[in-house]
């Protein structure tokens, strides 16, 4: 994803702005990192350069 993307991301449990932390670029693509909410701090990772922004019980339940 592009870091840029980060203006448009927000937390899907109550939309406030994300935080990008020990985030991995390759270009100035982050490939890397965890997304946490500055509002109720739940984390969501990026993995392969997708951010992953399923709500943590919903992440549980969808298959491997
Ligand atoms: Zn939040």
């Amino acid at each position: 994803m592009k870091e840029s993307l980060l203006e448009i991301l927000c937390c899907p449990l109550d939309k406030h702005e994300l935080e990008l932390e020990d985030a991995e670029y390759e270009g100035d693509e982050v490939i890397d990192g965890t997304l946490v909410c500055t509002e109720c701090g739940e984390r969501y990772p990026v993995e392969d350069g997708i951010p992953n922004l399923l709500p943590p019980d919903m992440r549980d339940k969808s298959p491997a």
